[in-house]
C-alpha cells in the first residue's frame, strides 16, 4: 500500500527556510521567510497581543467548549466591520456576515467549497503570478480548472493592466476571478483606483465572480481603510463578493491560524441560506474552530484602547518595511547598480519583485548566503540596518556580473 506512494513534490519556501537553518554562515540573510521579522531579525509578538492574552489568561469567566461551526460571533462580526467599515451599508442592512476560519488558507478553502460545491463555479483565474497555495486549494475543493490573468509586467516592473483587462475579458462567464484587496503576493504590486474601477467595470460586464484576498489589511500602508480601498468600492458597486481575511500578518498571529470569511449578498434571505450551505461544509471538514486566536483579535477589535494600540502596531511594521525599501533602493542607486530600482519603492508590502532571475537568486545563495525564492521574490522584513549594506552590495555584484 503506503510503498508505491510517489514523492511530493518540496515546497521552496519551506525548502529554502530548512537550508538557511542549516547554514552556519555568521552573515546569512534570510529574504525567503513569509512573516515580519523586526530591525533584530526576530519574529515580533505585538505588546497588545500580549497584553490581551495576560487578561484572557486570568479571566476565569472564560472556558474550553466548542465554539460555535460559524465561529466566535464578535469576532466574525468586528472582522467584517473592520474589512467593509463599521457603517457599510451592506453591514447596516444585514446583507453581510462573516464566518470565522482557519485562517487565511482556511478562508479560502471554505470559499472554494462553497462556490465549487454549492454555486456549482468550475473556473478559477488568478494573477500571473500569484500566492502559490492558490492553486492547490482550489483544485482540492472541486475546481475543474485554475486559469492565470496576466499581472506582472517584467518591463516596467509594475501592472500589466491591459493584459489584466484583457484576459478578463475573454474569460468564460461565471469564471471566479481572485482578486489580491492589497499588497499583491508576490508582486507589491497593486492596481491604482483608476485601475481597480476598469476591473470591476470588467467583472460586471462578464458576470465574473470576484473572491478577494485579504490578508495585509493595515499590515500593507499602516491604513486599515486604505487597505479595504478596492473590496469597499466592489461592495459600492453592488456585487455579491467574497472575501477571505487573514489574521496572520497584521495580528502577528500565524500559527493561531484565525482568518475570517466575508459574504455580501444582494438577498438577505438567499444569505442565510448560503450560511446554512457554509455551516455543512465546515462541519464536514473540521467541525469548528480554534478559539484562542479569534478571542485575542475580538478583544482588541472591540476595545477603542485597544484598538488604537494595535493600530500603532501595524503603523510600526509598515514604517520599518517602507524604510527598508527606500534603504535598499538608496544604496543600490548610490552604488550604480545597473537598472532602475524604483519598483523596489514604489510597491507596497512586505513583498517585493526585484526583477532578479533563478540565475541571479542562485548566484545570491551560493555566493553570499542569502536566501530568496528563484521567481526573484524578496521579503522586505529580512532587511536590518545592519545587513542593508551587505544585501545591496551582494545584489549589485550578482547583476553587475
Ligand atoms: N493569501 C495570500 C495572498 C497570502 O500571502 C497568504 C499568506 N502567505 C495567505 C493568503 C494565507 O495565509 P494564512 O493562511 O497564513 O493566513
Amino acid at each position: 500500500r503506503f510503498a508505491k506512494i510517489e514523492a511530493g513534490a518540496p515546497i521552496e519556501v519551506f525548502a529554502l527556510i530548512k537550508a538557511f537553518n542549516e547554514d552556519t554562515f555568521p552573515q546569512k540573510v534570510n529574504l525567503s521567510v513569509g512573516a515580519y521579522r523586526t530591525e533584530e531579525s526576530k519574529p515580533w509578538v505585538l505588546p497588545v497581543v500580549r497584553k490581551v492574552e495576560e487578561q484572557l489568561a486570568k479571566d476565569y469567566t472564560l472556558n474550553k467548549e466548542y465554539l460555535p461551526v460559524l465561529g466566535l460571533p464578535s469576532f466574525a462580526s468586528a472582522a467584517t466591520a473592520m474589512l467593509l467599515g463599521a457603517n457599510s451599508p451592506a453591514i447596516v442592512s444585514g446583507n453581510a456576515v462573516g464566518v470565522q476560519t482557519l485562517s487565511g488558507t482556511g478562508s479560502l478553502r471554505v470559499a472554494a467549497e462553497f462556490l465549487a460545491r454549492t454555486l456549482g463555479y468550475s473556473v478559477v483565474y488568478s494573477s500571473d503570478p500569484t500566492w502559490e497555495n492558490h492553486k492547490l486549494v482550489f483544485l482540492n475543493a472541486g475546481f475543474q480548472e485554475y486559469r492565470s490573468y496576466r499581472y506582472w509586467d517584467e518591463k516596467t516592473k509594475g501592472l500589466d493592466i491591459d493584459g489584466m483587462l484583457q484576459d478578463l475579458q475573454a474569460a468564460p462567464e461565471n469564471s471566479v476571478i481572485i482578486l489580491h484587496a492589497c499588497a499583491h503576493n508576490p508582486t507589491g504590486v497593486d492596481p491604482k483606483k483608476e485601475q481597480w474601477e476598469q476591473i470591476a467595470k470588467v467583472v460586471k460586464e462578464k458576470n465574473l465572480f470576484p473572491l478577494f484576498d485579504s490578508a495585509y489589511q493595515g499590515f500593507a500602508s499602516g491604513d486599515l481603510d486604505n487597505d479595504a480601498w478596492a473590496v469597499r468600492y466592489f461592495v459600492e458597486q453592488n456585487f455579491e463578493l467574497l472575501c477571505c481575511q487573514s489574521f496572520a500578518k497584521n495580528f502577528g498571529l500565524y500559527n493561531e491560524r484565525i482568518g475570517n470569511l466575508t459574504i455580501v449578498s444582494s438577498d438577505k434571505d438567499a444569505l442565510t441560506r448560503a450560511l446554512s450551505q457554509i455551516t455543512l461544509l465546515i462541519r464536514g471538514m473540521y467541525s469548528n474552530p480554534p478559539n484562542h486566536g479569534a478571542r485575542v483579535v475580538a478583544t482588541a477589535l472591540n476595545n477603542p484602547d485597544l484598538f488604537d494600540e494595535w493600530k500603532g502596531c501595524i503603523r510600526t511594521m509598515a514604517d520599518r518595511i517602507r524604510l527598508m525599501r527606500s534603504g535598499l533602493k538608496e544604496r543600490l542607486v548610490a552604488l550604480g547598480t545597473p537598472g532602475n530600482w524604483d519598483h523596489v519603492t514604489n510597491q507596497i508590502g512586505m513583498f517585493s519583485y526585484t526583477g532578479l532571475s533563478a540565475q541571479q537568486a542562485e548566484y545570491l545563495r551560493s555566493q553570499y548566503h542569502i536566501y530568496l525564492l528563484r521567481s526573484g521574490r524578496i521579503n522586505i522584513c529580512g532587511l536590518t540596518t545592519s545587513n542593508l549594506d551587505y544585501v545591496a552590495n551582494a545584489i549589485h555584484d550578482a547583476v553587475s556580473r
